[in-house]
């Protein structure tokens, strides 16, 4: 699933060529009830004749503004969910992701902006106010707001794995199974440590860790593993850049600090990655383990 680097990537691909247009016209190919938050023509009337006065981020969320003289504060949400694809082509024109258009919108230059998703998890939705259309989101690490002292606040008396806390997006909001890896990997610390059990430094570490990951990943526009891909249908290159994230491509890659086997486990009902030699394992499951090896001799 695209990750806050992946959506953060595609909003500033699409920003200089779509904040500023008139949507003359929306269309939607394929009748859907989960596509959208209102009837599909509903939405579709409302946003003719708007003009997209701006394209922000929120986690993995787009937010297009599209005022009106009726509604000052429209906001058009996209979430690429597993498999979205949203990018710009000529009107009438053809692209090879046509065959799973959910929904387009042609605006007043001629250009047409298209959202298609073979996997339909994506979501088009429409509100008078953002908050109206996004659940309860935690922090983002890239956020300058987002302190040190805030993520200790938050880690405090937490008794989750670390991994399971980085993927709650109301703990802290954009990081994915992708990024929660890497961080915990930059950070040293092994995705099963309760968050509860960290020290002031390696709090510290996990807080570095997080904005490195993602602004990593920002550089390197994304990680294109699965369906993701930019607007222009280029690949990002984060997947060249993986310390501890495998898929099948890289499975046999070692780590790039101690050249030791990555292990891969499951945490939070998602494949982890990690170094057992860079991120140690927490101090009761050691123990844990002695005392099975005692008791099966
Ligand atoms: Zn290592």
């Amino acid at each position: 699933m695209p990750e806050l680097p992946e959506v953060e990537t595609v909003v500033r691909a699409l920003r200089p060529s779509v904040v500023g247009q008139r949507i003359n016209r929306v269309n939607f190919p394929t009748p859907s009830k989960s596509l959208t938050n209102m009837a599909q023509d509903s939405l579709a009337l409302a946003l003719t004749g708007c003009t997209i006065s701006a394209i922000d981020r929120r986690a993995k969320y787009m937010l297009f503004s599209v005022p009106t003289h009726v509604q000052p504060f429209q906001t058009l949400m996209i979430h690429l969910k597993m498999t979205g694809h949203l990018y710009l082509v000529a009107a009438g024109g053809t692209h090879p992701q046509d065959r799973w258009l959910r929904a387009e919108f042609l605006f007043g230059s001629g250009q047409a902006m298209r959202f298609a998703d073979p996997r339909r998890f994506g979501r088009v939705y429409l509100a008078n106010n953002p908050v109206d259309l996004l659940p309860e989101l935690g922090p983002e690490p890239i956020d300058p707001a987002f302190t040190l002292p805030d993520l200790v606040g938050r880690l405090a008396g937490r008794k989750a794995p670390l991994k399971a806390l980085l993927l709650d997006q109301s703990f802290v909001s954009g990081i994915g199974n992708i990024y929660a890896d890497e961080a915990l990997h930059i950070a040293g610390l092994h995705p099963l440590r309760p968050a509860n059990s960290l020290t002031e430094a390696e709090a510290a570490a996990l807080f570095a860790a997080m904005r490195q990951a993602l602004e990593d990943g920002i550089r390197h526009e994304g990680a294109s593993i699965g369906s993701y891909r930019k607007p222009d249908g280029s690949r990002g290159a984060s997947q060249n850049h993986f310390r501890a994230y495998r898929t099948r491509e890289n499975a046999d890659l070692p780590c790039p600090v101690c050249a030791g086997p990555i292990s891969t486990i499951r945490v939070a009902g998602r494949g982890t990655h990690f170094c057992p030699t860079c991120q140690p394992p927490p101090k009761s499951d050691t123990n844990k383990g002695k005392r099975n090896k005692k008791s099966n001799s």
